[in-house]
């Protein structure tokens, strides 16, 4: 007998043993158990959104005081209203994203948590079972 007919009844015994513990395992403790990985791209999103913008909302403020201040009145208060108007909904645009993520695994819609502890925010995902890190802190720890 060679070694690698030894192995072979070795691996048939071990994968025989492993199957016999599967039925026999607990299943609800199995179903616990959660990895964790970083979101692939939504950090890289939201980051980039937030800084566009936040540069197109300071334009809109600038542009609007030079025009006021030089009597375009009228395209002047347009501008100034429609600033006024992008602040909240940029936030809540971001806001609704951030508690709307779609799983890059199943593309299932994830529940978004404020992970306290960690200082930043995580999307899970009971599918796939994956709690995703998605990158971006709480507050001003990032
Ligand atoms: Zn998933």
């Amino acid at each position: 007998m060679g070694p690698t007919k030894g192995h072979a009844f070795c691996g048939a015994l071990m994968s025989n043993i492993r199957q016999h513990r599967k039925l026999t395992m607990p299943q609800p403790e199995r179903t616990n158990v959660m990895t964790s990985a970083p979101h692939p791209y939504f950090g890289i999103w939201f980051r980039r959104f937030f800084f566009r913008a936040w540069f197109v909302i300071a334009a809109l403020f600038v542009l609007s005081l030079l025009l006021l201040k030089n009597d375009f009145s009228v395209i002047g208060a347009v501008l100034a209203i429609s600033f006024g108007i992008s602040i909240p909904f940029t936030i809540g645009y971001l806001l609704y994203r951030l508690y709307h993520i779609d799983c890059p695994n199943c593309h299932a819609q994830l529940k978004t948590i404020k992970n306290v502890k960690m200082s930043k925010y995580e999307a899970v995902c009971n599918r796939c079972k994956i709690v995703w890190d998605v990158g971006i802190g709480i507050g001003n720890s990032d």
